[in-house]
């Protein structure tokens, strides 16, 4: 016996998803950017566009221009099969995987790209990926281009991601909705990650402590303990974990992303921290 058919449409060139696209014509088009190692948080965002579109296309691409030199391009965790029956069993109606060079045809390092402004992108996640921001924005620019959806939807998992897709959508006027889709979690509070497989059974019984840091710290926010003084206990929570190096824990304006000391403005807290060489990343809302 061999293997069931999909059931929608696969394109691994441009031509292939514009004669989609053709297809489409006169029905909403919703798109769901991804990297692979598909898991129920990406499909929370395959649902809210199901809900929006008549349409929903997912992107399967791993962005070599997002990656630092000495970031984890080579071993992200890639699993195209499984990702295609997550695809058909939440109903995608097309994937678009395409190679490196449909997507770069002169090469990564030669192609034009999309500079986010700095106030975006110097803080957070950006101070410790030079570049990474730049090189979503350029995929996503892209992908857009190629795609031409009416609706996008990003995690707010990588919010800053969201923050730096919304402006750029908005500021070089492209005719696309930005959706953010709320966080899915594991039971125990952990964000949904692909990067999730690499954490060893100890790391990842001490992960859930980022999620709890940044609910404590928006509990005493929210019961009137200072923004820095929360902050400040956040931090030593995670920083006195074992093999666990803290990167950034911060109050930022949800928008400009620009640090917050007043707990009654909009509020945002932030945490990136490495468990081992796993870095995991989380935000939570203080005041929408
Ligand atoms: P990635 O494949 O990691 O680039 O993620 C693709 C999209 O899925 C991004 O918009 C992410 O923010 C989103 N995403 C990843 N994990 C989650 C999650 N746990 N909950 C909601 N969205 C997520």
């Amino acid at each position: 016996m061999g293997k069931p058919a999909l059931s929608f449409e696969i394109a691994t060139t441009v031509t292939q998803v514009e004669s989609w696209r053709t297809k489409t014509s006169g029905r909403t088009v919703g798109f769901v950017p991804t990297m692979g190692a598909l898991h129920e948080g990406h499909m929370a965002l395959v649902d809210t566009a199901r809900k929006t579109c008549d349409q929903v296309i997912v992107s399967i691409f791993v962005n070599p221009l997002q990656f630092g030199p000495n970031e984890d391009f080579g071993k992200y965790p890639r699993s195209l099969e499984q990702d295609f029956l997550i695809c058909q069993k939440f109903g995608v109606d097309a994937v678009f995987h395409p190679s490196i060079d449909i997507i770069y045809p002169q090469g990564e390092t030669e192609t034009t790209t999309v500079q986010p402004p700095a106030q975006l992108i110097s803080g957070l996640c950006g101070a410790f990926r030079p570049g990474h921001f730049i090189g979503v924005a350029t995929v996503v620019n892209k992908l857009f281009n190629i795609v031409q959806p009416d609706c996008a939807f990003f995690g707010e998992k990588d919010y800053q991601q969201l923050q730096v897709i919304k402006h750029m959508a908005d500021d070089l006027n492209m005719n696309v909705k930005i959706i953010g889709v709320p966080t899915m979690r594991e039971e125990d509070g952990l964000a949904l990650s692909s990067r999730n497989v690499y954490l060893s059974e100890a790391q990842r019984k001490l992960a859930p402590t980022l999620y709890a840091a940044l609910s404590e710290a928006k509990s005493a926010i929210l019961s009137g303990t200072s923004i820095s003084a929360a902050v400040a206990i956040a931090k030593s929570r995670i920083t006195s974990l074992d093999d666990v190096t803290l990167q950034y824990l911060e109050c930022c304006n949800p928008r400009t992303l620009q640090p917050v000391s007043d707990p009654q403005a909009p509020c945002r807290i932030l945490v990136a921290a490495k468990y081992g060489d796993v870095r995991l990343i989380d935000n939570l809302v203080v005041n929408p």
